[in-house]
């Protein structure tokens, strides 16, 4: 039995050596030393033994399990380490590899723009007023003496949404919200999307618009002037050229449309301005009496001017964008360009 022992210890040892991996380590534990395993098959052997040799025998074995367990330890210690590095070298992460940094977004054209509208009214003493997009027929045409079938209607496509309710067609309805609201002096400006069907290189279903409304006891023609092209000269430069043209809308009187010196052709006239040398950048006008008397102002005693401007069509010049389209399209070459 003791030569049994030493046999298994041997073969055992040998075999050993040729296992490879950690599953077939586990398997060959198992058959060793597991309790179906070879050790026990020799043990149970010991019964026929004598009283004096079973001791000895009991020794043997536990020293040949105590030196198999050891060896199978080192060897499973072995194989984990060597996994471990095999791991390792699969997940190796080359941290000389230059990063992937965050990408810094910039602002929209059309709100750098609005922006610095905005900022040019403000510090004139202007308040930013809002009102809504869906509109009531009576705000958007109604109170800004447009009846119904009357011909300016046509000037606008509008989109109805239902029985008097539309999307606005300019931000004009805000100056009616506005003077509802409070009593002269106001000072307001009102920044907003608006809608019309219209799609074409120079025309978006969807826009924006800045509409402006000064009202006072004593309030001038030049003082629409001198408030106008301020902001002209701020937003496209000290040199620019001004000059108003008489015109048409329906809730101003008398009304002008206000043109800057074409600042593409610097005035010699170009494809832009169609030789003309003048781009019209706003209407404009001393708000009618009409409209006065539909929020309650006594037009003897007050007067007011009004403006409005489409920011895509300043910031296009501003910067000499030739397809309005592009500011909708989220083409990052184009956007990237005002970062
Ligand atoms: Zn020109």
């Amino acid at each position: 039995m003791k030569k049994l022992l030493e046999d298994m210890k041997e073969r055992a040892l040998k075999e050993l050596d040729a296992v490879k991996g950690t599953q077939e380590l586990r398997n060959f534990r198992v058959k060793l030393l597991g309790r179906k395993g070879e050790l026990k098959a020799i043990l149970t052997g010991m019964g026929r033994l004598s009283p004096e040799e079973r001791p000895l025998v009991g020794q043997i074995a536990n020293q040949v399990k105590v030196i198999l367990e050891k060896a199978i330890d080192e060897r499973e210690e072995f194989f984990r380490q060597k996994e471990e590095e095999e791991r390792l070298a699969l997940e190796r992460v080359d941290i000389t590899l230059p990063g992937r940094g965050p990408e810094l977004g910039g602002v929209h054209p059309l709100t750098r723009v609005l922006r610095e509208i905005e900022e040019v009214f403000i510090s004139m003493g202007f308040q930013v007023a809002q009102g809504p997009e869906i509109e009531m027929d009576y705000y958007n045409f109604e109170a800004l003496n447009i009846p119904s079938h009357h011909p300016a209607r046509d000037m606008q496509d509008t989109f109805y949404v239902s029985g008097g309710i539309l999307l606005r067609t300019h931000t004009s309805p805000v100056q009616i919200r506005v003077m509802e609201k409070v009593r002269p002096p106001i000072r307001v400006i009102s920044p907003g999307k608006v809608y019309r069907r219209d799609a074409d290189v120079s025309h978006t279903p969807m826009f924006h618009q800045v509409e402006g409304l000064l009202v006072d006891e004593i309030t001038t023609f030049g003082d629409l002037k001198g408030v106008l092209e301020e902001f002209a000269l701020r937003v496209f430069g000290p040199r620019t050229l001004v000059r108003f043209r008489p015109s048409y809308f329906p809730f101003t009187e008398p009304s002008a449309e206000m043109d800057i010196g074409c600042v593409i052709c610097g005035g010699k006239g170009c494809r832009v301005c169609k030789g003309s040398g003048w781009l019209e950048i706003l209407g404009c006008g001393m708000v009618d009496p009409a409209v006065f008397s539909f929020v309650d102002y006594d037009s003897q005693r007050y007067r007011g001017f009004a403006f409005g401007l489409g920011v895509e069509r300043i910031t296009m010049l501003k910067y000499g964008i030739d397809d309005i389209r592009l500011f909708y399209e989220n083409d990052l070459r184009f956007l990237r360009q005002f970062m």
